[in-house]
C-alpha cells in the first residue's frame, strides 16, 4: 500500500493493541505511538511486555499502559475487570488493533489435536470476543472509534492442513462483519486486516524450511495497519484488507 500518512495521523488518539509483545503487534504499537497515538498494550508475557513499555519510553517519551492478560485462560469477567481498570485511565479508546493469535497444529483435520483445537477457538475467536464485548463501551465514546481484527488468508478460503487456525479467522471475519453492521450508525467503524505472509516467529513454526528473508516484515506492512487507525478510513468499515494485496498465499518460493 503506498500511503503517506500525516506524522501527527494519530495525534489524542487512544489505540489499545493486543498481542503488543512481539511480532506484528510489537512493531503496530510502536508505529502508533510514532505518529502521536497513546498507546496501551496488552500481552500474556510481563517481560516482554516491560520491554516494549521501555521502548516506547525511550523512544517517544512517557510511560504507556501496559497489562498482562493470557487469553488462553481470560474470562469474560477478567475482560471486564480489565476494562474498568481502563475506564479509570482514559477517558475513551479511539482504536483496538486485536492482533494476537496462537497457530495451533499445522495438520490435517483427521490429526488436528482437540485440545488445541479448542485453545486456538479460546485464543483466537472466543477471547477476542470477551475483550471486545468488555472494550464496546469505551470505543463508542470516541468520535471515531476503529476495532480492526486479524484474519488470514485461510479466513477466506479453506486449505487442507490450517484446521483450527483457518475455522479461527473464518469466525473472526464473521465477527467483524456482524459488529460491522450492527454499529454502522453510529461512530465505530470494524474490519480485518489480513497481514498475508510476514517475517515473525508465528510464521517460521507454521513454515520452518521457508527462507525468512524473503517474506515481509511487520514493519513493512505499517501503513494499511496506520490507514485503518486513521481519519483517511472514517468510512470504511465492514471490510476484510490485504496488507500485501498481490502477494500469492502459501511458501514463498
Ligand atoms: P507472533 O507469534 O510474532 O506474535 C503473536 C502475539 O500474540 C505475541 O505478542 C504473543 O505473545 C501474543 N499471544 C499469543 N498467544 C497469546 C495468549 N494466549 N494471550 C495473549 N497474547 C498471546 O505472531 P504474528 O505477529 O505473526 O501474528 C500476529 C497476528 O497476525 C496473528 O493474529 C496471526 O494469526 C496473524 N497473521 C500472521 C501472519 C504471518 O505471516 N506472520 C499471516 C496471517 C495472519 P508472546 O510474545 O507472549 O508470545
Amino acid at each position: 500500500m503506498h500511503y503517506q500518512p500525516k506524522t501527527d495521523l494519530l495525534q489524542n488518539r487512544i489505540i489499545l493493541v493486543t498481542g503488543a509483545s512481539d511480532g506484528i503487534g510489537r512493531e503496530a504499537a510502536l508505529t502508533y505511538a510514532r505518529y502521536g497515538a497513546s498507546v496501551i498494550l496488552l500481552g500474556r508475557n510481563e517481560d516482554k511486555l516491560r520491554a516494549v513499555a521501555q521502548e516506547l519510553n525511550h523512544l517517544y517519551g512517557g510511560t504507556p499502559h501496559w497489562f498482562t492478560l493470557d487469553l488462553l485462560t481470560a474470562t469474560p469477567q477478567d475482560c471486564e475487570h480489565l476494562a474498568q481498570k481502563l475506564t479509570g485511565l482514559v477517558p475513551r479508546l479511539d482504536g483496538v488493533l486485536h492482533n494476537a493469535g496462537m497457530l495451533g497444529d499445522v495438520a490435517p483435520m483427521a490429526q488436528q489435536d482437540p485440545q488445541t483445537w479448542q485453545n486456538v477457538m479460546q485464543v483466537n475467536v472466543n477471547a477476542t470476543f470477551f475483550l471486545t464485548q468488555a472494550l464496546l463501551p469505551l470505543l463508542l465514546k470516541s468520535d471515531a472509534g476503529s476495532l480492526v481484527f486479524t484474519s488470514s488468508s485461510v479466513g477466506r478460503q479453506g486449505r487442507a492442513g490450517w484446521g483450527a487456525y483457518a475455522a479461527s479467522k473464518f469466525a473472526t471475519e464473521g465477527m467483524m462483519q456482524v459488529l460491522a453492521e450492527e454499529y454502522k450508525q453510529q461512530n465505530l467503524r470494524v474490519n480485518c486486516i489480513n497481514p498475508g505472509g510476514t517475517r515473525t516467529a508465528m510464521r517460521a513454526s507454521a513454515f520452518p524450511t521457508e527462507d525468512p528473508q524473503k517474506l515481509k516484515t511487520p514493519r513493512d506492512l505499517m501503513p494499511l495497519y496506520l490507514w485503518l487507525m486513521g481519519d483517511d478510513s472514517r468510512r470504511k468499515t465492514g471490510m476484510s484488507f490485504d496488507a500485501q494485496p498481490n502477494r500469492k498465499p502459501g511458501i514463498s518460493e
